[in-house]
Order: structure tokens, then sequence, then C-alpha cells
């Protein structure tokens, strides 16, 4: 069966494999003639299932014991409402660094419920590079600091997380977690929606340290309150089971390719190649900062945007798909993520040099 290279930002593309896996048990869930969706997610199988994906993913990001794994829904967008709530009274003040359309919508959500302080501001900077982070003016009062670790837009991506805080660390990861190895002790709360890196939309995973589970207001919807989830084991209520179920194929598939030092030795390389052609060509141009140049999402605009819906044309018919840039760029933008093959960065990098050479 034809399979595309789907540059997607997200949904994106999931690997052949595990989308194999799922098709061949589809109608029968480990010998049980049901498929995982309609199995109870308190029956044994689900629970001892859940239990495994949960070790899997803590075996990756060699998560520390003091953390717990939450597995909940609504998305990154309702963790921009769900840290203040968690996190934070009315009153309290929490920091936040604008990195990109992101970190501002996380600020935006943050409002409603409590005083934010932009500390950083990369929109001075067009979002082409992260502000210094010695200029960064953090509160002595803030309840925690908040920044997205990668900007799935414009395609800006901390490489260190800077130490400028004592308060605790709220990190949006949904574009970067598991592209790399991570020390997870760093921070506070990390959460990311699923559909870059872990799996399909509709689950949301939340790393939490344990300090931080018994903070959340009275009026906190218990269904994104970290504590009555963490007692849960994420099931208040029915969780997205088969959303969960191919995130934990993710997981095993990662662990089958050697983890997440393979994975980002590969991420470096794949990016590294399609930086180094865009750099090397005068007809692509990325404008980001090399020192935050993402591995994850790499936008780049053509010398002559008249020529954009015929590059978009020409991509599709060679197979290299969902290569138009977010509205807010314009342009093009490659998103390869760790389901994205190397061979699929290769087929982009031809065609990009065909292009040039046909219309630059
Ligand atoms: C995609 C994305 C979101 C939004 O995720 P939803 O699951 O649609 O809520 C938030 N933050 C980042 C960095 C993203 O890439």
């Amino acid at each position: 069966m034809k399979r595309v290279y789907n540059f997607s930002p997200g949904p994106a593309v999931l690997p052949t494999s595990v989308l194999e896996q799922a098709r061949d048990e589809l109608l029968s869930w480990q010998g049980s003639g049901m498929s995982v969706m309609e199995v109870s997610h308190r029956g044994p199988r689900f629970t001892e299932f859940a239990l495994r994906s949960e070790a899997a993913f803590r075996d990756l990001l060699d998560i520390p014991e003091h953390y717990e794994v939450l597995f909940l829904q609504g998305g990154a967008t309702l963790q921009f409402a769900a840290v203040p709530l968690n996190l934070a009274g009315p009153g309290d003040t929490a920091d936040y660094v604008n990195t990109g359309n992101w970190s501002k919508k996380a600020a935006g959500e943050a409002k409603r419920y409590l005083n934010v302080n932009v500390v950083a501001d990369g929109a001075d900077l067009h979002y082409e590079s992260i502000p210094d982070p010695a200029t960064w003016r953090v509160s002595d009062d803030a309840k925690y600091l908040h920044l997205a670790v990668n900007e799935t837009v414009v395609g800006v991506e901390f490489h260190d997380v800077p130490s400028v805080s004592d308060a605790p660390l709220a990190a949006d990861m949904s574009s970067t977690i598991l592209s790399r190895p991570m020390d997870v002790s760093r921070y506070g709360v990390i959460y990311a929606g699923a559909q870059k890196n872990i799996g399909p939309a509709g689950i949301t995973v939340v790393i939490v340290r344990e300090d931080l589970l018994d903070r959340a207001r009275q009026e906190t919807p218990s269904v994104i309150n970290y504590r009555v989830m963490a007692d849960a084991e994420s099931m208040s209520n029915t969780p997205p089971t088969f959303a969960w179920y191919v995130a934990g194929l993710v997981f095993e598939w990662i662990k089958k390719e050697g983890g997440l030092a393979v994975m980002g030795e590969r991420n470096r390389r794949k990016a590294g190649k399609i930086y180094a052609a865009i750099d090397a060509s005068s007809f692509y141009n990325n404008p980001v900062d090399p020192a935050c140049r993402s591995w994850m999402n790499i936008p780049f605009m053509l010398s002559a945007p008249e020529l954009d819906a015929v590059f978009l044309r020409e991509s599709e018919e060679a197979d290299l798909l969902n290569l138009k840039g977010h509205r807010l760029v314009g342009g093009m933008r490659a998103s390869i993520y760790n389901a994205m093959p190397e061979a699929g960065v290769d087929a982009l990098l031809k065609f990009m040099t065909e292009f040039e050479a046909r219309h630059g």
C-alpha cells in the first residue's frame, strides 16, 4: 500500500509498523475477540496495558520516582488552563516567556486565572530568536515559570533550557517530547499533546513533580486536577483508550529503535541536513537564529513567494505532503518528528534541489 512522506505539523506521521500492528490486532486485541476500543478501561487487559505503557514512557525519559505521569484529555490547550489552576491561586503571579504563538496562547489563557508576568518577549525579535536569558525579568514571587520548549509554528527551540528562577518550570513540550534525552528533574510540570511525537490526537501526557500535586484550586475540574488524576491512575473518568493504546505502541517502537539517544542522533542529523541545504542555497531561506533552530519544525521561504503554490503542487505530486507553512509565517514548513524516516528528509532535499534548478 502506498504511503507518502507526511510533513504535517500535527496530527503528524506515525511509524508504519505501529499502524500495521494496530491494524493486525484491530478486530481481536490480545486474542480477546474485541478491539481495544471495545474493552473496559477498568478490565485487566487495559489496566495491565496502561501500567506497561507508563513504565515504557518512564523508562524512555528516565523519569524519577517522585514524578507522576498522567494521561489526560483536552490537548495541550487544556493544560494552558490546568497549569495555573493546579499551581496557583487567583491573586498569584506566574512568569511566562514568549517565544512564539504557543507560548503566547498559554499566557493568554493563564491571564484568565492569575497575574501573568511576561519575562521576555520574542515578538521583539520577530520570533526569530530567543531573548537572552540574562535579560529575562523574572518575578520574586512567581508560582512557576512557563515556557514552550519548541515553538511548532515559528520553528524556535530551546536546546538548553536556562535556569533563571527558583520557581518550578512548567513546560509545553508538545512538539519536542521524546525527540531526544532530557533531564526531567529540572521541571515541575511537563505537558504534551500527543499528536506530534507521541501518538494520535486525543491524549495528553503530563509529568508532574509530587510536591506540586496538592496546590490545585478547589474549583479545578477533577479531570484536570493533578492530584485527583494521579490517585485515580488517570482513570477518574473514561480515558481515550484507543489513543492511549497507540501511544503505548509508539513508546515500544521507540524502545525497539534504541531509545531517545538514538532518536536524538537521528533528529539532529535529519534537521542538520535540511538547514545545511537551506543555508547553502540562495533560493531557500530560514530566518531563525542558528542557536535556536528547531529540530522538529523547519519553516523555509522561497525567494520567489509567487512560486509557493507551484512548490506545493509539485511537492505533492512527488508524494511529499503537508509542506504548507503556517498562515502566521507563510512559505513552507517541514515537520520532521521521530516517525519521519531519514529517507523522507532525503526525498524532500532531492525535490528542493530539483525545484530550485527548474525555477531558481
Ligand atoms: C500543537 C501544539 C499545541 C496545541 O495542542 P492541542 O493538543 O491542539 O491542544 C500547544 N503547544 C504546542 C507547542 C503545540 O505544538
